[in-house]
């Protein structure tokens, strides 16, 4: 990049605010799993809407690639420079577009900034005694406008729906430099193509979101969670249509785990987690009943769909947290699942979903292409099944070298996509397609609806600034 743009770019932030030195910048173009590293001449990270919509403008003049970035917390490499690429992208930080603007408890909306953390928008929702949903592994350092970008999904999505669910109005710098305010809390709004909804999903490849105001709903009074031991997939999803039959709604979450991922869970732990329940089982359920009238309402309903399933032999055994710190201690022995996989060497993941009922049927087929590739692979399989989510991740086998099993990593993709559209899912459920899933989306999606995706990107993007090679290329 030429010093005469770099410091046109400077120009608009500030010299404080823009980063050109190896060590300022490599924070920014790294991944936690290791597996993105590539250089960036510019880290930009602007302190205003006005300040991104000259930035935008200034790209889209001089033809420079713009890769929006949130907390950097992303898992298919959509908020960091092309592997492979020619190295010029200039990064756009937002985390300084950091604040909570307005709570209005009377229409149930929060309108915030982009750059705020998704932790910060749930306390400060709960203080007001009301709920923000959205809720994943990441949530005290993932930024609300990359939820936005990737549609993130996440532990809450069951009975509130996926980021797109919770999103009323949006505001967006256009690559061309204009301002699109889109910050309605209207709840019905029959006036022409739902633009919103190009950005939420979008992973920044449209313009960059500024601005969201969010859905906020009525904090549950009570909450009841269990961990639940089970003997096959097929026992999990009786369980799971039996506790949607009585629990309707108030069935809040339901998160289905192989055994072999509590066991890596357990031996990772930090501070000594004790097992839920006695002994080591093939597969674990954790559930969530949320009553909005009592804690004992919760509890008798999770007893009721317990004492039902014991009954029928559905399942092996169930522990009920006795305490608000119990609950905390079962939630984090799920959220601890993906990291825990770090310690035990290279991991070849899938964030894949198929019709609920399909899951054990996609298992037993799955579980059989990963084993003829690679036959001491560990398959460490857990997920949102209640959304027909799985996070079905394989371990290298012990002992081996992580290069070793990465070399298997295309066809280990393969199959496992393979089996994915044999029963009709999703390659990507709640990551997004960022750059490591773009050739495969190109060869799987309906061409119709690539096509449509390629026109719009064209028709907002002219100069294809905005983050290139993501998506759709
Ligand atoms: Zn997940």
């Amino acid at each position: 990049m030429q010093a005469n743009l770099m410091d046109r770019f400077t120009a608009i932030v500030g010299e404080r605010y823009a980063l050109r030195t190896d060590a300022d910048i490599a924070p920014f173009v790294t991944d936690m799993r290791g597996r993105y590293a590539a250089p960036s001449p510019l880290v930009l990270r602007p302190g205003s809407v006005e300040e991104i919509a000259a930035i935008l403008k200034l790209a889209t003049e001089t033809g420079t690639a713009i890769v929006p970035q949130g907390g950097n917390t992303g898992l298919v490499g959509g908020g960091l420079p092309l592997n492979n690429g020619d190295g010029s992208e200039v990064m756009l930080s937002l985390s300084r577009l950091n604040k909570i603007i307005e709570l209005d408890a009377d229409s149930n909306t929060m309108t915030v900034e982009a750059g705020v953390i998704l932790e910060n928008i749930q306390n400060a929702a709960d203080e007001a005694d009301l709920l923000f949903p959205l809720s994943l592994g990441a949530q005290g350092s993932c930024q609300i406008g990359g939820n936005i970008g990737t549609n993130a999904g996440g532990t809450g999505v069951l009975a509130y729906g996926n980021t797109r669910d919770l999103i009323m109005g949006l505001e967006a710098v256009l690559p061309t430099g204009e301002i699109w305010n889109g910050l309605t809390r209207l709840r019905k709004d029959n006036t022409g193509y739902d633009l919103k909804n190009l950005f939420i999903g979008g992973e920044g490849t449209l313009g960059v979101v500024t601005k969201a105001v969010l859905k906020l709903f009525p904090k549950p009074k009570g909450r009841e969670v269990a961990y639940v031991a089970l003997q096959t997939p097929q026992q999990a999803l009786k369980l799971f249509n039996s506790a949607k039959a009585q629990a309707g709604n108030s069935l809040t979450a339901f998160e289905f785990m192989a055994g072999i991922a509590m066991e890596m869970t357990l031996k990772h732990a930090q501070n000594n987690v004790r097992r839920p329940i006695e002994g080591a089982h093939p597969w674990y359920v954790l559930m969530e009943i949320s009553s909005s009238r009592s804690a004992k309402d919760a509890r008798d309903i999770l007893e009721g769909v317990l004492g039902e399933a014991l009954e029928n032999e559905i399942i092996q055994d169930a522990v009920l947290a006795e305490s608000l710190e119990q609950q905390r201690t079962f939630w984090t022995l799920r959220e601890d699942m993906s990291p825990a996989q770090k310690p035990e060497g290279a991991s070849i993941k899938h964030d894949i979903s198929v019709p609920v009922g399909s899951i054990p049927d996609f298992i037993v087929a799955a579980d059989k292409a990963v084993l003829d590739i690679v036959p001491d692979a560990r398959i460490v399989n857990f997920g949102h099944m209640g959304d027909g989510n799985l996070h079905y991740n394989i371990s290298q086998p012990v002992g081996w070298d992580a290069d070793a099993f990465f070399a298997y990593e295309p066809q280990i993709h393969e199959s496992v996509y393979e089996q994915v559209v044999a029963f009709n899912g999703s390659i990507s459920a709640e990551h997004g397609i960022g750059q490591m899933k773009r050739d495969k989306l190109a060869r799987i999606k309906d061409p119709t609806a690539l096509a449509m995706m390629r026109s719009i990107k064209d028709a907002l993007d002219p100069a294809g600034i905005m983050n290139p090679g993501k998506v759709i290329g």
